[in-house]
């Protein structure tokens, strides 16, 4: 298969990609009224817009907006499009509607007809952005029935805002009309709107509305949140559905009245989790999407950089490479706590973020909140960085990822086995593997669970972490994936649970993993785990057996017969004839000295389990949760090892090496007639934490990329550092040296 797929792989996918996206094109009626001004293309707008920026005007911008510091701004960091608040909380024109709040500065001006035709003037594209489930109290005053209510009747508020229910004719019809209106009126391009799913899956609406459209399911709303009430259950599927049901409501409008182009577009977040947690169902709304706004604009206490290129991989994993993803990028302190929102963030911070998603098929949408700027220096963050985009668009769009390793994830998992846990029992292990993977510089991508078979011809391998909940067809498709010859590496409960989370009798994937499910477990999900010693903490280990001598899985570990766990094993019987290289090794104190001791320095409890058999691929099961351990406490053992199975199970090297100090983040695209690899330098003391102040330069790095069979390149270009230098064929391998990477370079080989 090995053979079949790097063919596959390098010479049929810049077909597939340019086939795609003319039948992209080809679906989207062509000639939008604005196209035209700066832009030759006839491509429609949301795919052909690169570089947005946002001005998110408040209540007292009218008064004060200044059209040339804008206009200005737009041309410094050649923006294509910008987005521009028209309605919702706050109109910022002069809408007839007599329940739409006016700007408490508007009086008489139309400063979004005004933002408007100034971008339209300079060949911009123009989002209106709404905001279209919150309002002021002198609505809820009127109408007190449009508005979301919680179990003792009182309405959901935010701030000084009150919440609309989803149900409710505030969403049902006056939003509409306001679509409308703006529509007619002023004919953007398209809508994107905030907070366009209202409620998440914590707080569910008791208003009448809602009692009696749920009433149709045959049941009462629930009493409470509850995964494992019927009722509640049942609330989730059908409040998924209008939140589905609304996105597909608000395009119908826009198209009618705007033409089949002017698409309606709720803002995303790059972290499923969340998205789920909001209703906002990513596979069904990425689907339908032509483009994706990503309202994901600056990493989270605790994360990386990386965190950034796994949104844009994870969105671009279901809708294709082709289509494009802006991601709003705050240009001020946050949104982190403590947030400032009028003061100017680092630059380092805002390259290495921006820096990151661009690898990963991210588009730059610089965000600033309201339209006066005390703290200039926000003006002057993105210009450098969105020049360099805007000149070399060429090598950054039109390409597919060449990553032969597959990290799988599914609503399912986060929903039905998450169970309003899924940070703890579907992210954090998700994002180990990512930051595991990250850290050993293997390229990689999200696969998600529905769609194992159709990306498997690109794979070499695929990890499930912590795949709990999956469907009867999704495990099928992993099986036929290793039966064809393609490596697993899988962990913790992977395969447990059904597709509604029930528990099954046996690990759906026993046979293919080499181990059974006994029902019990020892840890925890969170860390430190029910212990007899006072310590609690988890003071476990994992012991390697004579297993893993010798084993490339267990290379730069020769030296340890122990490594530090800390985290939960599901207890599983191995099957004849798999090895068992990990033991658990229980709990013990950690202190006073003179007490630690191992208890139980040894059981039969399997930490690991590896299967290799003929005609199959290579299998590592983990009941030991390594990648949630590695997510949550960043033990470097736990990357190791994780990244150590991984190029096991692949049999075949990555598609790219590099040697050289530095924490580099490593991207490897296709076009036509050339590789291009991005080295995203994320080496800093604020690696992990905000905020990054200075940009520290590493190399030389010695870069080995696979040689795709049609190319024989003899030059590096650099698209940073600028100029090129030789690069030599060595067998099935280009190499290459970068003396010197400072935030990031970009490698085209052809
Ligand atoms: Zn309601």
């Amino acid at each position: 298969m090995a053979q079949k797929v790097s063919r596959r792989l390098f010479l049929g996918v810049s077909a597939a990609a340019a086939a795609a996206l003319s039948k992209v094109r080809a679906s989207s009626a062509v000639a939008p009224a604005d196209v035209g001004g700066a832009h030759e293309s006839r491509a429609p707008w949301f795919l052909r817009t690169r570089r947005w920026v946002q001005t998110n005007l408040n209540e007292q911008d009218p008064a004060t907006y200044d059209r040339s510091l804008w206009a200005d701004y737009w041309a410094r960091v050649r923006a294509q499009g910008v987005i521009v608040n028209a309605g919702g909380i706050v109109a910022f024109y002069p809408t007839r509607l007599p329940w739409h709040h006016r700007a408490s500065a508007l009086g008489e001006r139309d400063l979004f007809g005004e933002i408007l035709g100034a971008a339209r003037r300079a060949g911009l594209t123009v989002l209106a952005r709404m905001d279209s489930t919150r309002t002021y109290e002198g609505v809820f005053r009127e109408h007190p029935d449009w508005f979301a209510r919680d179990a003792h009747g009182e309405p959901f508020r935010a701030g000084d805002l009150y919440t609309a229910c989803v149900n409710g004719p505030w969403v049902k019809e006056c939003v509409p009309a306001i679509l409308r209106e703006i529509t007619e009126r002023y004919h953007p391009d398209g809508f994107t709107d905030n907070s366009w799913s209202g409620l998440g899956q914590g707080q569910v609406c008791y208003c009448d509305h809602c009692r009696e459209d749920f009433r149709r399911t045959a049941r009462d709303l629930p009493v409470r949140v509850d995964w494992d009430d019927p009722a509640y259950r049942a609330w989730i599927l059908w409040s998924y559905a209008r939140r589905t049901g609304i996105w597909d409501a608000y395009n119908r409008i826009t198209h009618e009245a705007g033409g089949p182009d002017c698409h309606w577009l709720g803002m995303c977040q790059g972290d499923p989790s969340e998205m789920c947690g909001d209703f906002r169902h990513p596979k069904a709304l990425w689907s339908r999407s032509p483009i994706v706004m990503l309202d994901w604009q600056a990493r989270r206490p605790g994360e990386g950089f990386q965190t950034n290129a796994t949104a844009g991989k994870v969105v671009h994993g279901v809708l294709g490479w082709e289509k494009l993803v802006p991601e709003s990028t705050a240009l001020y302190l946050g949104p982190t706590r403590p947030m400032f929102r009028k003061a100017a963030k680092p630059e380092p911070e805002v390259l290495l973020w921006a820096i990151e998603g661009m690898a990963a098929g991210i588009q730059p949408w610089w965000h600033h909140l309201g339209a006066s700027q005390d703290d200039r220096r926000q003006l002057r963050t993105a210009e450098r960085l969105s020049q360099w985009h805007a000149e070399n668009e060429a090598y950054l769009f039109d390409r597919r990822p060449i990553a032969t390793v597959g990290v799988a994830w599914s609503e399912t998992n986060i929903d039905w086995y998450g169970r309003g846990e899924s940070a703890t029992r579907a992210e954090t292990p998700f994002t180990g593997v990512a930051g595991a993977l990250g850290l050993h510089r293997i390229p990689w991508r999200a696969v998600h669970a529905d769609d194992v078979a159709r990306d498997a011809p690109e794979l070499d391998s695929l990890v499930l972490p912590n795949l709990a909940a999956m469907s009867d067809a999704q495990c099928a498709a992993v099986r036929r994936f290793v039966e064809g010859g393609g490596g697993l590496v899988a962990t913790g409960e992977t395969s447990l649970y059904d597709h509604e989370g029930r528990r099954r009798a046996d690990l759906a994937l026993a046979e293919i993993l080499g181990a059974r499910a006994t029902g019990e477990h020892r840890g925890s999900f969170s860390g430190p785990a029910a212990s007899p010693w006072a310590s609690g903490e988890g003071h476990s280990y994992l012991r390697l057996g004579k297993e893993a001598t010798h084993s490339p899985a267990f290379a730069g570990l020769e030296d340890t017969d122990i490594l530090p766990f800390g985290g939960r094993v599901e207890v599983v019987r191995a099957e004849a004839g798999a090895a068992v290289p990990l033991t658990f090794v229980p709990d013990s104190p950690q202190s006073p000295p003179e007490n630690v001791w191992m208890r139980e320095p040894r059981t039969e409890i399997p930490g690991l389990v590896l299967g290799a058999r003929d005609g199959r691929g290579r299998v590592a099961y983990l009941p030991a949760d390594l990648d949630r351990c590695f997510g949550r406490d960043r033990i470097p053992d736990h990357a190791r090892l994780i990244a150590n199975l991984v190029r096991w199970a692949s049999r075949r090297p990555m598609p790219v090496e590099i040697e050289g100090p530095g924490l580099l983040d490593v991207h490897l695209f296709r076009q036509p007639g050339r590789l291009v690899l991005h080295v995203v330098n994320l080496t800093n003391p604020a690696a992990f934490r905000p905020y990054a102040t200075e940009l520290y330069a590493v190399g030389p790095l010695r870069v080995r990329v696979a040689k795709p069979q049609d190319l024989a390149p003899t030059r590096a270009r650099l698209l940073v550092a600028g100029g090129d230098g030789p690069c030599a064929v060595e067998g099935d391998w280009i190499g290459l040296t970068l003396e010197s990477v400072s935030d990031h370079e970009v490698v085209v080989l052809e």
